[in-house]
């Protein structure tokens, strides 16, 4: 798109107050969609100060900007909001009103992020909805979130670029959706005749096992599972060879074991979709472009 010339780039730095006012002075945007953060669970753990810093006060600078600029009436706000808000579940499904209970760095800052959005509607009048995203994944996922870290190595490993894939906790359980479905429900929150916040997710729940299972298969490669715990391992059934081990590595000094959406409120008030790309779908949807990405791979 923006090779077209449809779509103008700026340089942007959440952390930086006087680069974020600039931008939005300068182009007076009518909707603002806050997609910026440290968006890495593990990864705030190691860089929780940055974390808070992009992720919590980023918003705040955002916030601010279209309020100093006496921009709250033509701006509205998007704030992508997290179900890590959730982390130690305190209800199955979450809903809008269920209480938070964050297990991270990243879901700290992001509840204070989710906070300020909804103070500074209350206070000042601005259009600023929380969409409260579920993980939600597609082939351009990150390719150190468990989704895309599977599927590349079942492609690899499918076509012999590489001999096993090491994992963290297997038996989280996530509601996974696919990003563009997700992305037209953050269009749809800024439609909406009043500003308010919403749960995004499918209403169902996988574990990493069985997303694992499932992408091998894709690749023609049925797994049996053997062991538990750290022992636990992948087998693939016809050649015996062990594809899966745990690393301890990838465990989380506070993990979010299970999580699970009721869409129920953006289904009703939006006409939003929640099970438009089913999980099936999704997963053969990654495998199918690592498949490609790995076959053009070159290796030294
Ligand atoms: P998150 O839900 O935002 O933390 O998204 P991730 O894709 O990073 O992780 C989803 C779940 O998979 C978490 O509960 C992780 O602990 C678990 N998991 C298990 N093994 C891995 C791994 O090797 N990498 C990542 N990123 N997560 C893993």
């Amino acid at each position: 798109m923006h090779s077209q010339r449809k779509i103008k780039l700026h340089y942007g730095d959440m952390t930086d107050s006087m680069n974020v006012t600039a931008l939005i002075m300068k182009i007076k945007p009518d909707e603002i969609y806050n997609l910026a953060a440290q968006s890495h669970v593990k990864v705030s753990f190691e860089t929780p100060e940055y974390t808070a810093n992009a992720d919590g006060v980023g918003t705040l600078r955002v916030l601010e900007a279209v309020h100093l600029l006496g921009m709250e009436e033509k701006t509205k706000i998007y704030q992508a909001s997290t179900s890590e808000l959730f982390g130690l579940v305190q209800e199955v499904p979450q809903k809008e009103t269920t209480p938070f209970y964050p297990r991270s760095p990243y879901g700290v800052a992001k509840l204070y992020g989710y906070w300020i959005t909804k103070n500074y509607r209350e206070a000042y009048n601005i259009f600023a909805s929380n969409g409260i995203l579920f993980n939600h994944e597609s082939p351009r996922r990150g390719e150190t979130f468990v989704t895309r870290k599977i599927t590349l190595a079942v492609s690899r490993i499918a076509q012999g670029k590489q001999e096993k894939l090491y994992l963290g906790n297997m038996d989280s359980k996530r509601d996974w959706g696919h990003a563009k479905d997700y992305v037209e429900c953050m269009w749809l929150i800024l439609q909406h005749e009043k500003p308010d916040d919403f749960v995004i997710a499918t209403g169902e729940m996988h574990t990493v096992r069985e997303f694992c299972t499932l992408a091998f298969k894709e690749a023609g490669i049925d797994i049996e599972w053997r062991g538990t715990g750290v022992e636990e391992k992948g087998i693939d059934r016809n050649t015996g060879k062990v594809l899966i081990e745990v690393d301890p590595k990838y465990f989380r000094p506070t993990e979010v074991e299970q999580l699970m959406g009721d869409p129920t409120k953006a289904r009703t008030l939006l006409g939003w979709n929640p099970t438009k790309t089913t999980f099936e779908t999704l997963v053969k949807e990654m495998v199918a472009e690592d498949m490609k990405f790995v076959g053009k791979e070159e290796y030294i």
